[in-house]
């Protein structure tokens, strides 16, 4: 499928039409998602409807919206009228929202086609789909390993060209760590400039919707729709607009590239290591510099992370307790009974774990050793990361610490899960801005990310040094297969 830039252009040309568009994706859809798993809701009937209306609009000279006519994914978090909303969990397996998300209203406003709704992690809480009680998803790459999370079913969704664009949410990295192991870019955008209208909450105040692409202009067109204050997130930033008009020139001269000295390097693969070094090298080539950061404090961003994600999504997960919303426990004795089955029963492993420890945290005694703590690590790593800032423009560093693992490989230990977040959960703790893009392939072909992070509101500078880097490398444009949907079955 081509890029969202590229099919918006040839609908509004009449080169073709939406209808043709629509199918194509929903063609390749019904040929590939079995095999990898990306939706778990497909609506096929109303986006074929959304496309001859908007063939419609077109033949009578109708204004044209900046997304017209490309079919877009949506993680299932974010809430749609027209399909269920399930979180990937149990407890909201047949959950219909009554109102679409203010991210949904602006793609649509601009004529975007919603197809269908993606796996993930069960209420985002994971880092390789696997914790999905809706379906298995698998990395486009080679089916025997995992694709990231927790919006695998994004990330797959753009990798196999089924849609040009999706959504996702990223807590801690969610948005980041599954396009880096599917080989597409992904944007967490500043914390504030897309409203949370609409998202389930997991940690309020780490939670950010953002785009996935296979370029950084789809990215931009994307951000200039979603991004815009909205009232009724009360976290949604005054001057949260992107402007794409504002773009500059994609040019590097100026701008300071900070390389970590002190990076927590426990884990890292020397492949990954390897990657995020050269694309220091080609920002260079292009005309950055590259400047020394330090940042002594980045190792506690994980546990510091874990305990206020915890601890905010113990508080947000309580409204799901069998009479508010989704599922229910069918014959209760009690009330006690009715909330403690309908917990126990209809929600997940991992789910449970974090409710547990996020209100022991939380819990008298417990508070000012552990949550308090973890706050007074927050506000250090913001004050380390404000003085990088001063010295630097982005900060460059490795998405993940490793490439793709197979299925299973971590599901024992949620701990060395946990560490793998280790380089993306800082841009949540400090509201940054930060995205991933292709940097690099293992030997065995799965592929490798590099981050870009950047002060707050510096959404703009990310997607210029990302466009440069599109010009000189060609790692984004690599296929997992090829078009016929042939990948590497073997494996
Ligand atoms: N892997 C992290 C977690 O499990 C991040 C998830 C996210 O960004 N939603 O919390």
């Amino acid at each position: 499928m081509d890029t969202a830039y590229e099919i918006q252009a040839s609908f509004e040309r009449g080169d073709a039409s939406a209808l043709e568009i629509v199918r194509v994706s929903l063609e390749c859809i019904s040929r590939l998602n079995d095999r990898y798993g990306a939706f778990v809701s497909i609506d096929e009937e109303g986006a074929l409807t959304a496309a001859k209306r908007l063939d419609h609009a077109r033949a009578t000279g109708s204004h044209i919206g900046k997304l017209a006519g490309v079919p877009v994914a949506i993680k299932d978090n974010i809430a749609t009228e027209a399909m269920p909303t399930t979180c990937g969990s149990r407890i909201l397996r047949e959950f219909q929202s009554t109102y679409d998300a203010h991210v949904v209203t602006r793609l649509v406003d601009e004529d975007a086609i919603v197809v269908g709704k993606t796996n993930m992690d069960e209420f985002a809480m994971g880092s390789s789909t696997e914790n999905s009680a809706v379906c298995k998803t698998r990395n486009p790459w080679d089916k025997q390993h995992v694709p990231g999370g927790s919006s695998g079913g994004s990330a797959v969704a753009v990798a196999c060209g089924m849609v040009p664009v999706a959504l996702g949410s990223d807590t801690g990295g969610s948005i980041r760590q599954p396009a880096s192991f599917c080989g597409v870019l992904g944007l967490k955008p500043t914390y504030g400039r897309v409203s949370r209208y609409g998202l389930v909450a997991y940690g309020s105040s780490l939670d950010q919707i953002g785009p996935f692409a296979r370029d950084s202009r789809d990215l931009a067109l994307l951000l200039s729709v979603i991004a815009g204050h909205d009232r009724r997130d009360s976290t949604s930033l005054r001057n949260a607009r992107f402007d794409l008009a504002a773009k500059q020139e994609p040019d590097l001269s100026n701008v300071k590239v900070g390389i970590v000295d002190d990076l927590p390097a426990e884990g890292l693969d020397s492949c990954v290591q390897d990657a995020v070094s050269r694309m220091g090298g080609v920002v260079e080539q292009r005309g950055g510099k590259r400047v020394v950061v330090s940042l002594p404090h980045l190792s506690y961003a994980v546990a510091a992370y874990y305990i206020i994600a915890m601890a905010e999504a113990s508080a947000n997960l309580a409204r799901f307790d069998g009479v508010h919303y989704g599922e229910r426990y069918a014959n209760p004795n009690n009330l006690q009974e009715l909330y403690e089955q309908t917990r126990g029963t209809l929600l997940g492993d991992e789910v449970k774990r974090r409710i547990m420890l996020g209100t022991y945290v939380l819990s008298s005694g417990y508070y000012d050793a552990y949550y308090l703590q973890a706050q007074r690590v927050r506000t250090i790593i913001r004050e380390e990361f404000a003085s990088a800032f001063d010295v630097c423009d982005v900060v460059l560093m490795p998405t993940a610490p490793t490439p793709p693992y197979r299925l299973g490989e971590k599901n024992d230990d949620p701990l060395t899960m946990y560490l793998e977040d280790i380089y993306t959960v800082p841009a949540n703790l400090i509201g940054a801005c930060a995205l991933s893009i292709p940097a690099g392939f293992t030997d065995d072909g799965l592929p490798i990310g590099a981050q870009l992070m950047a002060a707050p509101m510096n959404d703009g500078l990310l997607l210029n040094i990302a466009d440069c880097v599109e010009q000189t490398t060609d790692y984004h444009k690599r296929k997992p297969f090829s078009s016929a949907g042939e990948d590497r079955e073997s494996r």
